[in-house]
């Protein structure tokens, strides 16, 4: 005889076999809260899981561009609007080669969670394009951004779709789709997220996904008498998220050793300090350089090519680059190198084999839906000053992402935790995720 979980996941993948990555979050969630739905009367019996695993809308669009040597491009835009039960669809926009269906759906799936999880009215939703910004110039962008809102202005607005940044898309994108929403549409409304301070961004909008994800592995250090202070920290990625995973962390007294990109990793045995990482904010976001560059300047640093920073020993391991990044033999690495505690700064960065080996060795692991879930809880705050007409200080702001950090650590301990003591955050998040979603879409009826 099948179980419940079984068999529910053998419907989801008869439908949806081809796209691994957002299999991989439905069989994480499925796992967590099947057991949850069977145990609940209000919950069990009704097919919710089933009918949050299928989108709300799948919009796909052609996007046309020219590009700098008068070469028509064609590329592929997409918004996933995976589920409106408790707010507008909100999430970002990722531009990279590798996006398909899938990656946007596993996605916005994962957001959904994270959304429910801020404590916010958020929906959940995804989008983005196959374009790859790499190597392209400004004007390139721009023609691209255009060409990309052009058609997705009519499937969105503030009160009904807000898109954002992620992978490939930061403040320079986000302006560029707010140029061509607000032209189109006749209209200066906070319908994206992310934008400069002078035309309606929130101050720590650019900080909060990196600032928060170190605020709960604070919150999970804590529950052992511990701290961030005097601790060695492997970080990878060297974007939005890892940039400010590591000013944070060098803040709070910890040694930031290592940063990454696609190509390898740095590992600066000496710390990554303020003003090294000064020097990688301008290579990475005005130069738009290569990691590896860093040695030109810190020779006493190490380049390791085509790897992960895994193997470095540490006591805290951030994983802010992508999805599936850290496999069961890094977890292992890490492990038997003595790491307490590991917090996910990207979306699903862990495969499901590491995670099982964290849980194993019983340290503590948050998943990027609860420890990353500060970016998008700011774009909430960023939505909230658009709505006032009003702009909070940045301790203000700060200080919101802070309680809501603490408040997301709190649900995952109020659902997660098991009878020996050990808290899941998986299951936590997973359940404490689901219940408000799930509630919301109970008392709207079969919609
Ligand atoms: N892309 C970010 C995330 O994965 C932020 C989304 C947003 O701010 O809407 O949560």
């Amino acid at each position: 005889m099948k179980s419940n979980i079984e068999a529910f996941l053998d419907l989801v993948k008869e439908r949806n076999g081809h796209e691994p990555e957002f299999l991989q979050a439905v069989e994480e969630v499925a796992e967590t809260v099947i057991p949850y739905i069977v145990k609940h009367d209000i919950y069990y019996g009704k097919n919710i899981l089933l009918r949050m695993v299928e989108p709300e809308r799948l919009i796909s669009f052609r996007v046309c561009w020219v590009d700098d040597s008068g070469e028509i491009q064609v590329n592929r835009g997409y918004r996933v609007q995976m589920n409106s039960a408790i707010g507008p669809y909100k999430g970002g926009l990722r531009f990279h080669p590798t996006v398909n269906a899938s990656i946007l759906k596993f996605l916005a799936f994962e957001q959904v969670f994270k959304n429910s999880l801020t404590t916010l009215p958020m929906g959940g939703g995804k989008g983005g394009s196959d374009f790859d910004p790499k190597g392209k110039s400004d004007n390139e962008i721009m023609r691209f951004c255009h060409a990309f809102m052009s058609e997705l202005f009519r499937h969105i607005g503030p009160n009904t779709d807000i898109p954002a940044g992620d992978i490939g898309v930061g403040t320079r994108e986000i302006g560029f789709l707010f140029g061509m929403y607000k032209k189109l549409n006749n209209e200066f409304t906070g319908v994206l997220t992310g934008k400069g301070m002078s035309w309606g961004g929130s101050l720590i909008r650019p900080e909060a996904t990196g600032y928060g994800n170190v605020y709960f592995a604070q919150k999970m250090l804590e529950t052992k008498g511990d701290t961030i202070e005097g601790k060695s920290v492997v970080v990878s990625g060297s974007g939005n998220v890892a940039q400010y995973a590591a000013e944070k962390v060098i803040q709070l007294g910890g040694k930031v050793l290592t940063l990454s990109d696609s190509s390898g990793y740095i590992y600066d045995e000496e710390g990554i300090d303020t003003d090294k990482l000064k020097f990688v904010m301008e290579l990475k976001n005005v130069k738009r350089g290569r990691i590896s560059e860093y040695l030109e300047t810190y020779p006493n640093a190490k380049f390791v090519k085509g790897k992960t920073p895994w193997e470095v020993k540490c006591d805290v391991a951030l994983p802010c680059a992508t999805q599936n990044e850290l496999h069961e033999e890094d977890a292992k690495t890490l492990l038997n190198n003595g790491c307490i505690c590991v917090s996910e700064g990207a979306n699903m960065p862990s495969t499901k084999e590491a995670i099982a080996a964290f849980h194993k060795a019983k340290i503590l692991f948050a998943p990027g839906k609860a420890s990353n879930a500060g970016g998008v809880a700011t774009s909430g705050l960023e939505m909230t000053q658009n709505s006032l007409r009003y702009k909070w200080t940045r301790e203000e702001v700060d200080n919101k992402l802070k309680d809501i950090m603490a408040d997301i650590h709190q649900s995952c301990i109020e659902y997660g935790k098991d009878e020996d003591g050990y808290v899941d955050y998986v299951k936590g998040a997973n359940i404490a995720g689901f219940v408000k979603v799930a509630d919301a879409m109970l008392a709207q009826g079969i919609v």
